[in-house]
């Protein structure tokens, strides 16, 4: 396939703001798609050369690109850089800088799609001396190649960044609209939950995609649990007493809700994985974990799925969440750290044990089924702690208890329902002590004055319209950070600026704070049109965590404080 049918597709995602028109378009491409590049072109209009779980990265940054356009197009840095501070976004400027270019029409090669993904992934490849010059050459070589609007994508996809707006839901859509026969709502309701369960199992949407046209519905209802690759875990939602869920749902059980790093396990024989919540494959950094794992898990086959925790040696409590994220992206002295920083799992679910799937069970069978698997290693590897009651005091105490022994709270689960993977259902709830922290990313910076110029010291955090999905600022934060951490920041920043202005700077957005706050206040000064009060950073949230909050919790969060006063 010839790339530029796939950036015309790319121009009408980008001109429709509907999501339900992007599924619509999207259906009528895919259904010509031919299956052997199906794979590829459904990672592609997601803005990816792999698929989200996958550790491979493009890395490019900036100023590579900014390089690799002026050697494709023959206009010199300075003149792409102009170009760039006037649009903003590099895509447009290397499509304005082919556009001033009209003679190099003359060069051009047709670019073919497999030629572009081909060279993508490459990049992900290149490593060591003369990395960068190879790099810009790959691309500079696509570039050379693309007509403008072509131009304008592939470089976004690169920088990863592609803004058509093509969320996981309309792909979902477009798979059961471009090959599932269906023409009753029911019958569409049937597809879209197979196309849901494939995609819990196999978690690759090409992959789903493929299955859906050549297998129809009854293929993709067909898969089962595949142990080695990740699953999307199940997400909670916050609730504000702990009387309102058993006022709700009677029963329930409460465990501690510990604060580290979350790990889906899955065992096949000698073969163990460790999965993050963001699908990261971590086994490789938790020697400790997979030996623990051979010891104290007594089945061939199994998923199970808890919380892993740092324990400071010497005292016995948890340590912050931060020091065990230290482990998380280690490439040497893994040993080491595994005695430096020694871990803690609770687990608290299981999916999958010796051929059985579990996830449709209720909770109350799995954790029978949890107990029956797990032979504990106290205080190493055990069950989390919990409690089955509605009894209000022994609530409380169990919850006063966690915070006593220094975990974050209690998770509060209804007993009687299922595992769904990849949502946040309203049958898992959290309870931490203060007004809820939101999570932000930092999309820009102001650079410190006097003995803190070389810093960069306050931050501009934004939250998600999930509607639009556009980022809005929602205020400045520039206090609770250590010295150290005020320059852990401006070293993870530094690399992520796209735009300077005087001695602010606007950044890509992949740093996430947790941020606590005094109250929401209505703010003309931001785009959410809130803004904190004496916001302070609590901690980074990138480790495993990949998206800010909801505009739609922002403002649900305001309106829960207007109640309470
Ligand atoms: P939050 O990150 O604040 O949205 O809280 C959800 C996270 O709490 C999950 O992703 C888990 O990593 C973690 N967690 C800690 N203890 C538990 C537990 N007992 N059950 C479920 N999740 C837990």
């Amino acid at each position: 396939m010839d790339y530029s049918v796939l950036a015309e597709v790319y121009e009408k995602l980008e001109s429709v703001p509907s999501k339900l028109a992007k599924a619509d378009i999207l259906a009528e491409f895919l259904k010509n798609v031919p299956t052997s590049e199906l794979h590829k072109v459904v990672l592609l209009v997601q803005g990816r050369a792999f698929p989200g779980y996958s550790e491979q990265e493009l890395g490019i940054a900036s100023q590579t690109m900014i390089k690799a356009i002026s050697k494709a197009t023959g206009l010199n840095t300075s003149r792409v850089e102009e170009k760039f501070k006037k649009t903003g976004d590099l895509g447009l400027t290397a499509e304005e800088c082919i556009k001033s270019k009209k003679q190099s029409t003359l060069l051009r090669r047709k670019l073919t799609l497999d030629h572009v993904f081909e060279n993508m992934k490459k990049l992900a490849t290149i490593t060591g001396s003369g990395s960068q010059e190879r790099k810009l050459s790959l691309i500079a070589e696509l570039i050379v190649s693309a007509k403008p609007n072509e131009a304008r994508y592939i470089v976004r996809t690169i920088l990863g960044d592609l803004r058509v707006g093509v969320a996981e839901g309309i792909i979902r859509d477009a798979i059961v609209n471009s090959f599932l026969e269906h023409s009753t709502k029911e019958e569409k309701e049937k597809s879209a939950a197979a196309v849901e369960n494939a995609w819990s199992m196999i978690n690759d949407p090409g992959e789903v995609a493929k299955i859906a046209k050549e297998k129809g519905i009854k293929g993709l209802e067909k898969i089962g649990v595949q142990l080695g690759k990740p699953l999307q875990v199940m997400l909670g939602v916050a609730a504000e007493k702990i009387e309102d869920v058993v006022e709700e749902f009677g029963e329930v059980f409460a465990e501690y809700k510990y604060d580290g790093m979350r790990v889906v396990i899955q065992k096949k024989g000698n073969h163990i994985w460790l999965f993050t919540r963001r699908q990261e494959d971590v086994t490789r950094q938790f020697p400790d974990i997979v030996e623990l794992v051979r010891k104290c898990l007594k089945a061939d086959e199994c998923i199970v799925e808890g919380e892993a925790l740092g324990i400071d040696p010497k005292t016995g409590y948890p340590l912050p969440f931060q020091t065990l994220g230290q482990r998380v992206h280690r490439k040497y002295d893994i040993e080491r750290m595994a005695k430096e920083i020694p871990v803690q799992v609770n687990l608290f679910d299981v999916m999958y044990v010796d051929g059985k799937s579990l996830f449709n069970e209720p909770l109350k069978e799995r954790r029978k089924e949890l107990m029956k698997i797990v032979k504990p290693i106290e205080g190493k590897f055990q069950a989390a702690k919990n409690i089955y009651t509605k009894d209000l005091k022994k609530l409380e105490k169990f919850y006063e208890e966690a915070l006593k022994n220094r975990q974050e709270g209690i998770m509060l689960k209804v007993p009687d329902t299922p595992y769904v993977f990849g949502r946040h259902v309203g049958t898992m709830y959290k309870i931490k002590p203060t007004m809820e922290n939101l999570d932000l990313v930092v999309i820009g910076a102001t650079w410190g004055e006097g003995t803190r110029a070389r810093w960069l010291t306050s931050y501009m955090l934004a939250c998600r319209d999930e509607g639009t999905g556009k980022l809005l600022e929602c205020g400045m934060i520039s206090t609770g950070l250590s010295e150290g951490e005020y320059k852990q920041t401006t070293q993870m920043l530094k690399p992520l600026i796209i735009r300077e202005e005087g001695r602010t700077v606007w950044v890509k957005p992949k740093i996430i704070m947790e941020v606590g706050y005094q109250e929401i206040q209505k703010s003309p000064n931001y785009s959410s049109g809130f803004a904190l009060r004496f916001p302070r950073f609590i901690r980074f949230r990138q480790i495993d965590k990949s998206e800010p909050d909801s505009l739609d919790r922002v403002i649900a969060l305001f309106k829960s404080q207007g109640r309470a006063g």
